[in-house]
């Protein structure tokens, strides 16, 4: 998994001329000179309905002097329109009237800059727009103007809305906030085996269910437990855990650009993963029983950022991309989980968005968070059923990079020239997650949006982890003697040799961030070393040879795998021994 896409020459040129676009771009097109010495406003207000429900964006642009601390003002038009919780904003409401305050965090608002507040509200009768809004008391003559994209409403459904609507009031912010995660005892148990393991085998992990077996438990599995749904989520309450991490894997050709994460569904099995996979899992996670616990489900892993660098016309593009897009099995099959399970009230889906060594140049970025956009409302889904995205799963970029901005220069070269970075516009899952999450709002999601970024072993930590910047001699001495990520080439994905474990999940990191989660469940392995024949689809990836040599997509480089590794899945344990030894911060 975790397939890299490396720039051939033309796209290496599309992306360095489109740098100034990148950094350019904001979130409200109108352009508008500052009539300074007052406060003045530019409002572009979005919703998103359903009978009786709505979710609503609003962009406010600061066109009038730097304000430190705001508040916005409207009135609704019709009596019946309620905030019911809002994101970004504190939000009051009086009658028909409704002021949204700063946060701490968004208080600070300069000339010329944007920022997105929503809420997800009620309505009866009819649900117009409001018609001004205020800013600190001043109304704001710059307008209400549509959004530069178009409103995220979802043309006709395909399939009937959900006859329940969303119990939108009912969904917190961020799920991950104050409460306890689910730590799924069967990982527990393999971490607890290990020398050292109870170090860390209290923390949340995901439940991987990666085949239609997984959903009741495969006893004799080597990868997965004998657990299935219905017996995490009893544990889950009898832990009292307030939150429990599903990923759902099992998309029609699945991993369609490499070959260890391959899946049961042949490319033409759409109908089998909504009847025999989807569906029951929903079911299970439907159960009142378990309406008090925040069900996270992270959708589908690699799927859609595949179908945007991996088709053919590109280097190393595949015939299984090739089909899985052209048939829509992927776009489909995504928004179907979306709509199934995004409906119900205690359930958070968080779409994968690869990482910043995968779509971090411009000619992957947009494209990427357009096809996230579009399968987030194929099948009958809306952008509501989307609560976020997650980074870095099951990967090894590391979350920051100190001693390299990409803004830095070595005698006169950008280190954007790097070998290491070549032409990327991200050093590490931070800076990428953050501006990814602008860019998902910007093309039709709802500004509440959070990220989450898997730090299950991208930590770096260990004797070989630097201290400080590379020597200036070149743009490759320097970054290569200052970046916290050791692996040979950033393309690399499969049990990376002197990783270590990240952050320990926590919540609401940093701004933007609802969580650093463990999804890959450290000492589980990316993919076998060599070939081992198995009865669950999974193949050998070369990527995972460490005797191999690297093709394009590496930049021909070796792969830094680690030697004698069983199938993806399975317990690996020299890996979990390296992961804790190289962890950072360290145990
Ligand atoms: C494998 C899954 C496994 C997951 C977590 C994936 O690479 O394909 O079978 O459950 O990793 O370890």
């Amino acid at each position: 998994m975790n397939v890299w896409r490396r720039l051939s020459g033309p796209r290496r040129a599309l992306a360095l001329a489109g740098a100034g676009v990148l950094v350019a771009g904001g979130l409200v097109t109108i352009p508008v000179t500052a009539a300074h010495a007052a406060t003045q406003c530019d409002i572009a207000y979005s919703a998103n309905e359903w009978p009786g429900g709505f979710s609503a964006n609003i962009t406010i642009k600061n066109i009038g002097d730097p304000v430190n601390g705001w508040t916005l003002g409207w009135t609704f038009p019709n009596s019946g329109q309620r905030v019911q919780q809002g994101w970004s904003a504190e939000f009051t409401q009086s009658g028909s009237q409704v002021t949204a305050r700063s946060l701490s965090y968004n208080g600070s608002f300069a000339t010329g800059a944007s920022t997105s507040i929503g809420f997800n509200g009620a309505w009866s009768g009819s649900n117009p727009k409001p018609t001004s809004f205020t800013l600190n008391g001043v109304t704001c003559n710059g307008g209400t103007t549509p959004p530069t994209t178009p409103p995220p409403t979802t043309p006709p459904p395909t399939t009937p809305p959900p006859t329940t609507p969303p119990p939108t009031g009912s969904k917190v912010d961020n799920p991950y906030a104050g409460a306890r995660g689910y730590v799924n005892p069967e990982w527990k148990a393999k971490a607890d085996a290990e020398p050292g393991g109870s170090r860390i085998s209290n923390n949340p992990t995901a439940v991987w269910l990666d085949r239609i077996a997984a959903i009741n438990g495969t006893p004799d599995s080597s990868s997965n437990g004998a657990f299935g749904v219905r017996d995490h989520l009893e544990e889950a309450l009898r832990q009292g855990a307030g939150y429990i991490q599903f990923v759902i894997y099992n998309l029609p050709g699945r991993d369609c650009a490499a070959l260890a994460s391959n899946g049961e569904l042949g490319p033409d099995d759409l109908p089998r993963y909504k009847a025999e996979y989807i569906d029951p899992i929903a079911a299970i996670q439907a159960d009142p029983k378990y309406r008090n616990i925040r069900i996270i489900n992270i959708i589908e892993i690699d799927s859609l950022p595949n179908l945007v660098t991996n088709t053919s016309g590109q280097a190393g593009g595949t015939a299984m991309c090739d089909t899985v897009k052209a048939n829509g099995a992927y776009v489909n099959g995504v928004g179907y989980a979306l709509a199934k399970l995004g409906t119900l009230g205690n359930v958070y889906n968080y779409i994968d968005a690869a990482h910043h060594g995968w779509i971090g140049w411009d000619t992957n970025f947009g494209p990427t968070a357009d096809l996230l956009k579009t399968a987030a409302v194929a099948s009958g889904s809306t952008v509501a059923n989307v609560h976020g995205f997650i980074v870095n799963t099951a990967n090894y970029s590391a979350l920051r990079e100190p001693y390299i901005k990409i803004t830095d220069n070595v005698n006169g070269q950008s280190v954007r020239q790097s070998k290491w970075i070549d032409w990327n516009f991200y050093v590490d899952e931070l800076s990428f997650a953050q501006a990814f999450r602008d860019k998902l709002v910007q093309v039709g999601f709802n500004s509440g949006i959070g990220m989450l970024i898997d730090t299950s072993r991208n930590g770096w930590g260990g004797t070989a982890r630097p201290t400080g910047p590379g020597a200036t001699t070149s743009v490759d001495t320097y970054v290569n003697g200052g970046r916290i990520d050791r692996r040979i080439h950033a393309g690399n994905w499969c049990n990376q040799a002197g990783a270590g474990l990240g952050e320990r999940p926590r919540p609401a990191p940093e701004p933007g961030i609802d969580a650093y989660v463990w999804v890959k469940p450290p000492g589980e392995s990316d993919g076998s070393s060599e070939l081992i024949p198995n009865d669950e689809g999974k193949g050998f990836d070369r990527m995972c040879d460490p005797t191999y040599t690297g093709n394009p997509r590496n930049g021909n480089s070796a792969t830094g795998a680690l030697p004698n590794a069983p199938i993806s899945g399975a317990w690996f344990s020299a890996q979990f021994q390296e992961l804790m030894r190289n962890a950072y911060p360290a145990l």
